[in-house]
């Protein structure tokens, strides 16, 4: 770690070495860096670097490391997991590294800072899909996205970012670039890099442009809200439209009463799409790329369900409009809880088959912990992936109810872990879950992970206190 006479040294060269325009200690601008979403981390910083180019970043980096100064990473601030917030570190954001450098019929290279909703539209323009699709994305930068290898609502049919990275280009912590953007699709020269940085949330080196896939845009899409009685069915509509529809399911999400209700009062706008009101929601879409009747297959799929008994009522998307208006019940569920106080989140994955199980026992085991405790379980039904998010009792204290936080991780962890699950299934390690990471890693990934930084960033220099 640094001490002050050689941070001051090294913010005196960076200052002197890079353009005006790449570095500031303007507190105003500082300032919207040093929160994020969940307002559970305040940060604080000397120097906020702002690169424009792969070179700058490059130089930035040699300074760094020369002096062994930290650096913090930073893309769209919309990370979950506190690792993109400062303390102490300079902190370096990628928001000016935008270009668009390249776009060819299946693939699509930009800059680490570039929105992945700009992504989208540059696709649409070319009648192209790039699928990764999550609340965040008016706000996530590609880099960040990349960096903590994100998921989101079409992994289902798509995978996330792993899947979705073709090359990348990375300046490590000494400032050498490493570059995959342009390598053949057949390269078998050994251990295959690239990979290693999708995941690694910024420790690593900082990703600077990334070549992503892109696919045919679907030329039907159907959107589908379905009410049910027990969470055990939401296994059987998965299974059946497996059978009946799979090359076509693109979405499938899981959405309990209490969320829907929380949406329904607290987000402007928003209505259940049933009169009445029931246990269990799930939430579909399926999209095709060829011209034959999605409609007439879904409409069949939903007699079948009806039939079975194992739904209770559907809701069809007619328009755009109408299927837009269900995707936002899904997408407002975080939001919605706001309103209602403290909330304690797990992002875990388990088998799929054990859902109902882990759902059974994680609910159990947090109301006897804080009796009264809301549970809202929700999320992507076709990985196993459940946010499980617990909004505190009525009238109890947020504060009072928040120091329950580790305690309640650690339970619902017991029982990932024992269906064999995973403690974080999208949204990476960050700071919060590194202690847990410690605790609960395979000792071999983990000294594997170990030795992997430290042949990579000897100094420790990036993002010191993150993940590991
Ligand atoms: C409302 C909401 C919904 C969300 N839904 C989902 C979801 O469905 N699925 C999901 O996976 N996530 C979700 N997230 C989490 C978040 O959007 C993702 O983690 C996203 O990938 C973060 O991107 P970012 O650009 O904001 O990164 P940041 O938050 O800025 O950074 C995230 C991590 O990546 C590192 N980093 C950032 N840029 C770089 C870079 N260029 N090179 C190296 N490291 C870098 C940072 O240091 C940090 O450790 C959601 C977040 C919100 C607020």
């Amino acid at each position: 770690m640094s001490n002050d006479t050689s941070l001051k040294t090294a913010i005196d060269e960076l200052k002197h070495s890079l353009s005006e325009n790449a570095w500031t200690e303007s507190l105003a601008e500082i300032e919207p860096h040093l929160k994020e979403w969940r307002d559970r981390w305040q940060g604080h910083t000397p120097l906020l670097l702002t690169p424009r180019t792969t070179e700058q970043v490059s130089q930035a980096l040699q300074i760094c490391t020369k002096h062994q100064i930290p650096v913090t990473l930073q893309g769209g601030n919309t990370g979950l997991v506190g690792g993109q917030i400062p303390l102490g570190e300079i902190l370096v954001s990628t928001k000016y590294l935008k270009s668009v450098r390249e776009q060819t019929d299946y693939s699509i290279t930009v800059e680490a800072g570039c929105i992945l909703q700009k992504i989208h539209e540059l696709a649409d323009k070319e009648h192209k899909h790039f699928p990764l699709s999550l609340a965040s994305q008016g706000s996530a930068n590609i880099g960040g996205l990349c960096s903590t290898n994100a998921g989101g609502v079409n992994v289902v049919r798509y995978g996330s970012m792993r899947d979705l990275v073709i090359g990348l280009e990375v300046v490590l912590a000494d400032g050498r670039v490493f570059d995959s953007l342009n390598l053949p699709k057949k390269d078998n020269t050994g251990y295959n890099i690239t990979p290693l940085f999708l995941g690694a949330e910024g420790t690593l080196g900082i990703i600077t442009a990334v070549k992503l896939k892109l696919f045919n845009k679907p030329k039907q899409q159907e959107t589908l809200f379905l009410a049910l009685d027990n969470v055990e069915n939401s296994l059987n509509i998965l299974n059946i439209c497996k059978n009946q529809l799979d090359d076509d399911l693109s979405l499938i999400e899981l959405i309990p009463s209490q969320a829907l209700d929380f949406v329904t009062s607290n987000i402007p706008n928003c209505s259940s799409p049933f009169t009445q009101k029931h246990a269990w929601y799930v939430l579909l879409q399926f999209e095709s790329v060829l011209n034959s009747s999605l409609l007439k297959q879904v409409e069949a799929l939903v007699e079948t369900l009806l039939n079975k008994n194992i739904i209770q009522d559907a809701v069809i998307a007619q328009s755009l409009q109408q299927s837009k208006a269900l995707i936002k019940l899904r997408e407002s569920i975080s939001e919605a809880q706001k309103p209602e106080g403290g909330s304690i989140k797990h992002d875990i994955s388990v088998p799929i088959k054990t859902i109902p199980e882990f759902l059974d026992k994680a609910t159990f085991a947090v109301r006897a912990l804080v009796p009264n405790c809301r549970p809202i379980p929700f999320g992507h039904l076709g990985d196993g992936n459940i946010h499980f998010n617990i909004s505190q009792p009525v009238n109890m204290d947020k504060e009072e109810y928040l120091a329950h936080w580790e305690a309640m991780n650690h339970i619902v962890h017991d029982i990932v872990v024992q269906l064999g699950g995973s403690i974080s299934a999208e949204h990476g390690i960050g700071i919060l879950k590194k202690k847990e990471l410690a605790q609960r890693c395979d000792p071999v990934k983990l000294a594997a992970m170990k030795s992997i930084k430290k042949a990579l960033d000897p100094k420790n220099i990036m993002n010191p206190r993150v993940l590991l």
